[in-house]
């Protein structure tokens, strides 16, 4: 069969799926050995090796997903993260970083590349000159994420990768907010794909999982590293995700949808001061997200208008959960303020526009109207909590 035009849904369903030869069944059976015969130096098989059967299967899935032509599987996305950056830098190279960036992300490069003689740089911002300003002679890697997290900012990729393609840089992006059914960053010329699978691709809050997607070269060059840090998933696992991303492309679409209306909703309410959304026509890149996103998103942030408490506003909701992941098909919420930057001075949190009342909510399936219920009864007691105090 021709796999070229596949469309998503047809390559979240198929693509990658182990045939059942024995018994004809209707999905990919599980390989788990760990131990298989000699068959020559060229395919010793092994699962620290990435090169199970699930495995190899399932990254193929990633790469057309991603549209390009490899993939791998890690066990989480910070092995992906980590495995994937020291693949391209060596002691006495230079990488310059997006400013916000996921929190693990920032401490992976701030604990750990002294260690190995990486430098790097943090942009101030987010646009052209911020990052060309950061760049050195021996600038070998820009590492985007985009939407960036809480507060939706989006990053032009086509500028990241106009900067870095003429002076030889690979670009790297996380793009686990946006998940390959919302943007796919190989189309304005970003090099490599990371993705936490646990958040949009496992998408039901119980697998821990990475992905990477890049050409046949770059993945060969990961996986030259990979093999020895050692971060590869159980074939257990690798199936679960596999099951997961057949649905990905309607999850995240009903995801996405959601979140737009509540984003709406959210932004006419006189409780609410601010909504961070993509998707908003007053959102600062909102043409700039239309023209490299396909969906904004699952995710967003807004902030309560001073005075009103966040934590009692997320102890009133009934059916959204208060939750440090996100991008499961249940709606979660959390106050970055109290967990991803709670070890930030609250000044460096004011510069970094993260207030005491913005939350940051990971929108789900449920039906609209159930989620705007919810959200209009926490409202509601927590406005009457502030009249009883006056
Ligand atoms: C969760 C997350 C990660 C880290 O993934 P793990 O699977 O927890 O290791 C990286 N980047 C982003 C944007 C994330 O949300």
């Amino acid at each position: 069969m021709n796999t070229k035009n596949l469309g998503v849904n047809t390559i979240c369903t198929h693509i990658g799926e182990v045939k059942d030869e024995q018994f004809k069944g209707a999905v990919s059976p599980i390989f788990p050995s760990s131990s298989y015969a000699y068959e020559g130096v060229d395919v010793k098989r092994y699962p620290r090796y990435f090169n199970t059967p699930n495995q190899e299967a399932l990254s193929k899935k990633i790469a057309m997903l991603e549209k390009t032509e490899a993939g791998l599987i890690f066990g989480s996305g910070m092995a992906a993260v980590s495995t994937t950056m020291l693949a391209f830098l060596h002691a006495g190279d230079h990488v310059v970083l997006q400013k916000t960036l996921y929190g693990g992300t920032y401490n992976f490069v701030v604990e750990e590349f002294d260690k190995f003689g990486i430098e790097y740089d943090f942009t101030e911002g987010f646009s052209e000159t911020d990052f060309t300003s950061k760049i050195k002679e021996n600038t070998k890697v820009i590492f985007v994420e985009t939407p960036s997290n809480p507060l939706m900012v989006v990053t032009d990729l086509e500028m990241i990768s106009k900067i870095a393609k003429n002076r030889n840089i690979v670009t790297m992006i996380d793009n686990t907010f946006a998940s390959p059914i919302n943007q796919n960053p190989a189309d304005f010329g970003i090099d490599i794909m990371i993705h936490s699978a646990t958040k949009y691709m496992g998408g039901h809050s119980d697998i821990c999982a990475g992905a990477v997607a890049a050409s046949e070269e770059h993945i060969t060059k990961i996986w030259n590293i990979a093999k020895n840090l050692g971060g590869s998933l159980s074939d257990y696992t690798v199936w679960l995700l596999e099951r997961s991303i057949k649905t990905m492309k309607l999850r995240v679409k009903a995801q996405s949808r959601n979140a737009k209306k509540l984003a709406k909703w959210l932004q006419k309410h006189d409780m609410v001061k601010k909504v961070y959304y993509p998707g908003l026509k007053n959102h600062p890149e909102y043409h700039l997200a239309k023209k490299q996103m396909k969906g904004y998103s699952g995710m967003l942030s807004f902030e309560l208008k001073e005075g009103l408490s966040a934590s009692k506003f997320m102890k009133s909701l009934q059916l959204i959960k208060e939750s440090m992941s996100l991008a499961g098909v249940e709606s979660t919420i959390l106050s970055p303020a109290k967990t991803s930057h709670a070890l930030l001075s609250a000044e460096e949190r004011k510069r970094q526009g993260i207030s005491d009342g913005l939350l940051r909510f990971s929108v789900g399936i449920e039906e609209k109207k159930d989620l705007i219920a919810d959200l209009e009864q926490a409202f509601e007691n927590i406005s009457e909590k502030e009249l009883e105090k006056k």
